[in-house]
């Protein structure tokens, strides 16, 4: 191995012990294969409510207790504690700070269903407690991997506040987008506890973003290198002026530093051999066991067991890039061939009551879970037949790369990270892996669901279709791979 590298990586979720969406799970599977190849990476994370103490062993630093974090006009007290992620020894910091932190949920109050009002500052405060944690410790990385707009004004302070400040000479900073549709957007006036100059916020100036600052361009502005998460997003991003969100302009003058790098999965937590959620074990060779599952999720579901009839999963946010209105619009021609369909969900009313009624409608066919639930998730994966994934836009998405090795054939649209992993059975009946349809519109993804459910009784191209997605290589090694060059190319640039 090349020289190992020093990398402390921020993100503001990471499995276990905090989720939400896909980010959770690449901050703590990436950080494993870096670990694995030898290099030494630190983790640093909120302290939410979920974050329990005694659940995840999380441990008091003497020498980080009471670190003084400027902040407007006064100085913030913060406690960073420290864990590991399960069965590992990569060491995870926890910024402890009860008045920004301790909340249920991470970015929306579920009081209003909207932001909460004062996430400027919580993740300002989340920024600038990374560097000074750094400082405490006296531990100088080489690269600070920074993930989505919560962590956007790591990079920023580094090149400004902390420019002249020696523990950092050697730092440069990587910022990867794994949703460019969220981005940090607040009241100029909101960050003026940054003590950063004015100047800065000024229009045409690097943290201006039409007024308003976005950490996200902040992120993407001030750092040494940024990526996406497939290539085929980082396309996009530059050229499609819907997916750009307004960033295409910023992102295409980048464009040099920018990077597409696949996600991958950690086949440790999910893989039907291996799964410690679900009740029937199964690979390639042998699919008997899927049955069982099958048989536990419809149980669970009150649904009855018919092996003829195929069921349909989806588990995802419930908001619009999701694609749900599509689902919607089609709801009784998708349910009309008699299919079994179950979702697992949490986000926008308007689609929760529009399920909640449907499961009225079909209570033997539908089945609908408002709720975060990992074990559910992990039987719904093994229990049904195929997975949809009809999707607005998709950065890289990690579901359909579940359903390939759960043998549970992924439909989904021709985007982004998607694009990059399913390949179409209709196109090509020998390399297929799932059903891809192109154009976001209701029609064509009926089109295709329908091929999909036709497809399902024809048992043979069904399992040569199963088997060929179950020996798919998505793990984190290439990918990971991939990161380690960029941490390397920064590295050399110092
Ligand atoms: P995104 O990051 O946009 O939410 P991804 O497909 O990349 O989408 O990742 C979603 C991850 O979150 C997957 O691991 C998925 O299983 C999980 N997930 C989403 N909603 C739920 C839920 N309600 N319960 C359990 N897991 C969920």
């Amino acid at each position: 191995m090349a020289v190992p590298l020093k990398i402390f990586f921020v993100s503001p979720e990471i499995s276990p012990f905090a989720k939400t969406g896909g980010l959770a799970d690449i901050a703590s599977a990436l950080p494993k294969e870096i670990k694995n190849a030898g290099h030494d990476i630190r983790l640093f994370m909120p302290q939410y409510t979920v974050v329990n103490d005694r659940k995840f062993v999380l441990r008091e630093v003497i020498r980080l207790k009471k670190l003084d974090i400027p902040f407007g006009d006064t100085r913030i007290h913060v406690n960073i504690k420290s864990s590991f992620l399960p069965d590992t020894k990569i060491q995870v910091y926890f910024l402890d700070y009860p008045p920004y932190f301790n909340r249920e949920e991470f970015y929306v109050d579920p009081k209003t269903n909207r932001d909460y009002a004062d996430n400027a500052e919580r993740f300002a405060l989340f920024c600038r407690s990374a560097i000074e944690t750094l400082k405490r410790l006296h531990w100088h990385p080489d690269v600070i991997h920074c993930n989505d707009w919560q962590t956007g004004f790591i990079p920023v302070f580094l090149k400004t506040l902390y420019k002249d400040d020696d523990s950092f000479k050697n730092t440069k900073t990587l910022f990867t987008i794994h949703n460019l549709a969220y981005q940090g957007i607040f009241p100029v006036s909101k960050l003026k506890m940054t003590g950063l100059p004015d100047t800065l916020f000024t229009i045409g100036n690097s943290l201006e973003y039409y007024g308003k600052v976005s950490f996200l361009k902040a992120g993407i502005e001030y750092a040494d290198l940024i990526n996406t998460v497939s290539p085929t997003y980082n396309q996009e991003i530059q050229n499609d002026k819907e997916l750009g969100f307004g960033f295409q302009d910023i992102l295409k003058r980048r464009s040099k530093s920018l990077y597409g790098i696949l996600n991958g999965v950690d086949y440790s937590e999910w893989s039907p051999e291996v799964d410690q959620w679900i009740p029937g074990k199964y690979d390639s060779k042998s699919l008997t066991n899927k049955i069982v599952d099958k048989q536990q999720l419809l149980g669970f579901c009150n649904l009855p067991y018919d092996e003829n009839v195929p069921c349909i999963g989806l588990i995802s946010r419930l908001v619009d890039q999701k694609g749900l209105d599509l689902i919607v619009k089609k709801f009784d021609q998708i349910m009309e061939p008699g299919v079994q369909f179950i979702i697992l969900g949490k986000g926008e009313e308007k689609y929760q009551e529009f399920f909640t009624a449907a499961a009225q409608k079909y209570p033997q066919q539908f089945a609908a879970f408002f709720r975060f639930d990992n074990r559910l998730a992990h039987l719904i994966e093994a229990g049904c037949d195929m997975f949809l994934m009809p999707s607005k836009f998709e950065p890289c998405g990690l579901n359909q790369l579940y359903s390939l090795r759960y043998g549970t054939i992924p439909i989904v649209r021709k985007t982004g990270g998607l694009a990059d992993t399913v390949v179409d059975f209709s196109t090509d009946e020998q390399k297929g892996t799932g059903f891809v349809f192109e154009k976001y519109d209701a029609d064509d993804f009926l089109t295709t669901l329908k091929l999909a459910v036709h497809t399902f009784g024809d048992k043979k191209k069904w399992k040569g279709m199963i088997r060929r997605g179950m020996k798919q290589d998505f793990s984190w090694k290439a990918s990971s791979r991939e990161y380690i060059k960029l941490y390397t190319k920064l590295n050399k640039e110092k």
